[in-house]
């Protein structure tokens, strides 16, 4: 018998996207499950969890555009021989969210046997250069293992769990319920061995039962260059023991960098602020810069501005996806006005300003004229000033001649 195509199965056009093709298939689903009195067709469900199964599947579908249903052809079990009976116990909702999940074939399995451990998260604080550079880290995980006294069965010696006889070992039960819309079936925890599957007569003395307890383990983390606060890095299995002989959950460890004095860090890059001296930003010269691998020279130019970056090439942090790579230092030159004076340092500024041709202090006159005229327009609030505003560059020059020539003397 040939096959319907399947963009005509799930109703869709063959430019449907993904959560197209899931919308579709949710109402279909719906509809055509075999759970379902009034249109129930176990049949075309089939069909229609085949077409879903290949069209969210981007290799099958690329396959499937191309060649047909020639094209997936073995790649697909498809579901002929799928039996609903092996899903008694499950509300064909649960199925075609499971459906819709992905997990359809591989974990839609019965409750009560082995479970999967829960994942743990662990606060990891690291110094700002151990994030640039990477390091390794001892951290102790308080985490669920099994008991070593019962093996993690939780039974006491000489005895074992028995399969529950409510849900013969299931760990799910049906239960009618009467709501607003009428009578359904709902899927609930066995109430006689809280979902287990399984009921223990003799509890284990050390762990109560549970199989399991808390234990202290040592990891060694091994945090790569690059990274930052916020990176996570998962170690897997190192997380809690899952119940019943499953597997161990993940261990993620959550990175938080420390701040350093001096240095701050954006990306790959690093920023670094720098005091000069007033004569140094004037004269220029040289001085000692620290990088994350220690102090290089860095030249200044005469005339030097508040506020100048200087990009050191390559001395950032190394990249994480390719730490033989690196971002640059941005250095801010900030320009220190000298705060506390000598009797001497005052008079060569004094002298500066007077070559300079600077006042210091505002011409009485003028500011009785500003007094006037504020008089006048007391309502006005734009009284510009621009009286006294110089140009920078000749000052500089001023300041360069004022310090040369005491250096002569
Ligand atoms: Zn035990
Ligand atoms: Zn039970």
């Amino acid at each position: 018998m040939s096959k319907r195509d399947y963009y005509e199965v799930l109703d869709v056009a063959k430019s449907a996207t993904v959560d197209d093709i899931k919308k579709s298939f949710r109402s279909k689903a719906r509809k055509l499950h075999p759970d379902n009195k009034d249109s129930g067709d176990e049949k075309a469900f089939k069909e229609l969890a085949e077409a879903y199964e290949v069209l969210t599947d981007p290799q099958k579908r690329e396959l499937y555009d191309k060649y047909g249903h020639e094209g997936i052809n073995g790649s697909s079990p498809g579901f002929d021989n799928f039996n609903f009976q092996d899903l008694a116990g499950f509300g064909f909702e649960d199925i075609i969210e499971a459906f819709l999940g992905g997990n359809f074939r591989q974990g839609f399995g019965r409750r009560g046997g082995p479970e999967q451990g829960s994942h743990l998260k662990y606060n990891l604080e690291i110094e700002f250069l151990e994030a640039i550079f990477g390091t390794t880290k001892k951290v102790v995980i308080d985490r669920l293992e099994d008991c070593p006294k019962c093996e993690g069965s939780g039974a006491a010696a000489g005895s074992k769990p028995i399969t529950c006889s409510g849900c013969n070992g299931m760990g799910q039960v049906q239960q009618v319920v009467n709501s607003w819309f009428g009578q359904s079936v709902q899927i609930i925890a066995c109430p006689q061995c809280h979902g287990n599957g399984t009921i223990i007569e003799k509890p284990c003395a050390d762990c109560k039962g549970a199989g399991l307890v808390k234990t202290n383990k040592e990891f060694e983390v091994n945090v790569p260059p690059g990274v930052q606060s916020g990176f996570k890095l998962r170690l897997t299995g190192g997380g809690n023991k899952g119940r019943k002989g499953g597997s161990f959950g993940d261990l993620y460890i959550l990175l938080h960098v420390k701040e350093h004095e001096i240095f701050t860090r954006d990306g790959d890059n690093i920023h670094l602020e720098k005091a000069i001296s007033f004569p140094m930003a004037a004269l220029g010269g040289e001085i000692l810069v620290p990088t994350i691998e220690g102090d290089t020279v860095i030249t200044i130019h005469p005339g030097t501005q508040s506020g100048t970056v200087i990009t050191l090439r390559d001395k950032g942090a190394l990249k994480l996806a390719n730490s033989q790579k690196r971002g640059d230092q941005y250095v801010h030159l900030i320009v220190k006005t000298p705060e506390k004076l000598s009797g001497e340092q005052i008079k060569l500024f004094e002298e500066l300003a007077q070559i300079s041709g600077e006042s210091l202090k505002i011409d009485k006159t003028v500011k009785d004229t500003l007094k006037h005229q504020a008089k006048e327009k007391k309502n006005s609030a734009d009284t510009k000033n621009n009286e006294n505003s110089k140009d920078e560059s000749s000052f500089f020059e001023k300041i360069v001649d004022v310090f040369k020539h005491k250096a002569d003397s």
